[in-house]
């Protein structure tokens, strides 16, 4: 029995350059701006052991100074910690957590599943279990965008599904424009309909920009119409009125996709047994790690209902590839002029989850290698980095 003990842990932020993509003001999405090069925060965890071992993550996606900062008020309460011992630290965090949010516990989580995949030399979806080696896969697009040759009309969204399905990709999911103009918003869904509607799951994420449930009702017809795989997010209720997703549910055939905004377990399973939601939603990263979002794949496995698991990254995978009911990975942001923002230039070569990261299948693999199975670029952290935090 392994009696090791967290002895340190470290949080650094460094910038990353993006090329072509401007984030939102109101910091909601990002979107295609061709000839702007902006720097953006990233951060990245490390939990050291008294064995030597050495757990890592970063998380692929914005909100890194809020995240970062929660994830360094958690890390001061386990050092000391058998890293092992994750059910007992996600409960200890989460008793922390109860005014502020859950959104520090992810990072920790997993990196002690990165730790104890390197331990145990296995990756993170043996330790789980092990179900699958490939994972299907689709295109979601980043937020539409007004520039000539971008995301910036109905055909163009309809042409970028095309070129997807080229690609082997076996669904589509449109973001729209971010304004929540039903008319602007139905015109796009029908030109992607009528291209691709009988070649490829298409799926539509409001992005919860619709004013109002009746508007929600009226763009979520059109999904009827065209046989829509999924509809997510559909109104500002923020994705998380149980009442209102539930009755929006009972007057569409399109099965509803609401939770990612809803962030302790508990609630998400709420959500599932009053009918808000056809499928529940998992991401490692807000969701309390893989053990906050494993027990939610579980909690839905037992109510039969289908878990899918939000945004694309090395802790997505590995936590789809030990699941069987979930159906799609996520290949986010993906536009047909710039590159995967959420891609980091962090990963060793073999790993990408930009556009052409499937193979001619429409699947992405999974790492065998263990832990999250990627190796992290610290020379390139440590060349970009802001600052560290080392507690210990
Ligand atoms: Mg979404």
């Amino acid at each position: 029995m392994s009696k090791s003990k967290i002895n340190k842990i470290e949080l650094t932020s460094f910038e990353i350059e993006l090329i072509d993509i401007e984030e939102n003001k109101s910091g909601i999405g990002i979107f295609y701006s061709p000839n702007s090069k902006k720097k953006h925060i990233r951060f990245g965890i490390r939990i050291f052991d008294t064995d030597g071992h050495v757990g890592e993550y970063i998380p692929p996606r914005s909100r890194a100074k809020v995240i970062m900062a929660a994830s360094e008020a958690l890390s001061y309460h386990i050092i000391g910690k058998n890293p092992l011992h994750r059910e007992e630290i996600y409960r200890q965090l989460r008793g922390l957590c109860k005014h502020i949010g859950e959104v520090g516990i992810g990072p920790i989580d997993i990196a002690l599943w990165d730790l104890a995949g390197k331990k145990h030399d296995c990756s993170i979806s043996d330790l789980l279990g092990g179900y699958r080696k490939l994972l299907p896969s689709y295109a979601s697009t980043m937020h539409g965008d007004r520039e000539k040759n971008g995301l910036s009309s109905p055909e163009a969204y309809a042409d970028f599904a095309e070129e997807c399905l080229e690609l082997g990709y076996k669904g589509y999911k449109m973001h729209g424009w971010n304004k929540g103009d039903v008319k602007e918003e139905i015109e796009m869904l029908k030109a992607v309909g009528k291209r691709v509607g009988d070649k490829m799951k298409i799926m539509y994420d409001a992005g919860c920009h619709f004013n109002t449930l009746a508007n929600a009702l009226e763009v979520g017809k059109v999904c009827d119409e065209y046989n829509f795989y999924w509809y997510e997010d559909p109104y500002k209720d923020g994705g998380v009125s149980i009442n209102g997703n539930q009755v929006l549910s009972q007057n569409l055939e399109t099965p509803i996709l609401v939770g990612e905004h809803v962030r302790n377990l508990e609630t998400s399973v709420d959500m599932l047994t009053n009918g808000a939601s056809f499928f529940s939603r998992a991401d490692p990263d807000y969701d309390g790690g893989i053990t906050g979002c494993h027990k939610l794949v579980a909690s839905s496995e037992g109510l039969g209902i289908d878990c899918e698991v939000h945004a694309c990254g090395p802790a997505m995978r590995q936590l789809m590839a030990a699941s069987r009911n979930s159906n799609f990975y996520e290949v986010n942001l993906v536009h047909p002029k710039c590159k995967n923002p959420w891609s980091l230039p962090v990963y060793n070569e073999q790993y990408s989850d930009q556009l052409d990261c499937i193979d001619e299948n429409g699947n992405v693999k999974v790492s065998d290698q263990p832990g999250l199975g990627v190796k992290y670029d610290w020379e390139y952290i440590e060349k970009n980095k802001l600052n560290t935090i080392i507690l210990n």
